[in-house]
């Protein structure tokens, strides 16, 4: 079985589901005793939450081209950035190791893509939302992406990080995400595009199919850890 690699704390709410439903996966998948061969590097997310703030994505970039140099000199055989916004720098974290990384937004456009869906609302971080980088990848894949008005952008982001990110889940938010989502016109299913999203819902708050993205990259990681 191979290693997997994980650059976490981003925030860690959703790094420890990674290593959760990593394990979970190798056990449906090995049964008995077997679990995922996991090399964790968890960063302090106000470090990197103050570089997004500041605009300073460059230096963020550098952060975790060090801590993806640091996870494949202790023998990870590939790479997962756990989080979604932050794969505004993937490349600048890939140039920076050689083992490969998984591009979480191509696990989440494969997944709709073998759901036979073109046309999907995402949520994420405003920075997911507002900035191009994230869109246009899952478009490199000829998906049609949605976005929420701009307050209901403004909602969605305040939910992650006043919330989400420091563990806490209440109902109330839930039913704004799901007001949220019954606002999208033309949707065919939702990205939960940012990685705690899924902490918040699940497929059983939506008529319309969710991809949780967190769950989509550790059955990619997974499927490539135990092939044989
Ligand atoms: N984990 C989140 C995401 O998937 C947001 C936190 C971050 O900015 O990294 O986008």
């Amino acid at each position: 079985m191979l290693t997997i690699g994980m650059l976490g704390g981003m925030s860690w709410e959703s790094s420890a589901e990674y290593y959760r439903l990593a394990n979970v996966l190798v056990r449906e998948r090995l049964g008995g005793l077997h679990s995922a061969k996991v090399l964790l590097h968890s960063v302090d997310f106000a470090e990197i939450e103050r570089m997004q703030v500041e605009g300073r994505w460059e230096d963020a970039g550098k952060a975790l081209a060090a801590a993806a140099a640091e996870v494949q000199a202790g023998g990870a055989d590939f790479l997962l950035l756990c989080t979604n916004t932050m794969h505004k720098v993937f490349d600048q974290v890939q140039a920076a190791v050689d083992i490969p990384m998984i591009h979480l937004g191509d696990t989440t456009a494969q997944a709709i893509k073998n759901a036979g869906l073109t046309t999907v609302g995402l949520l994420g971080t405003g920075f997911t939302m507002d900035q191009p980088f994230y869109r246009e990848r899952l478009e490199s894949h000829g998906l049609r992406v949605l976005l929420p008005s701009p307050e209901d952008r403004a909602t969605v982001h305040r939910i992650i990080y006043d919330e989400l990110c420091v563990g806490i889940v209440r109902e109330e938010s839930r039913r704004a995400y799901q007001d949220v989502i019954a606002r999208f016109d033309g949707a065919e299913g939702i990205i939960l595009g940012c990685t705690e999203i899924e902490l918040l819902i699940t497929q059983a708050d939506v008529p319309l199919p969710v991809f949780p993205t967190t769950r989509l990259h550790v059955e990619a990681a997974v499927e490539r850890a135990v092939r044989p």
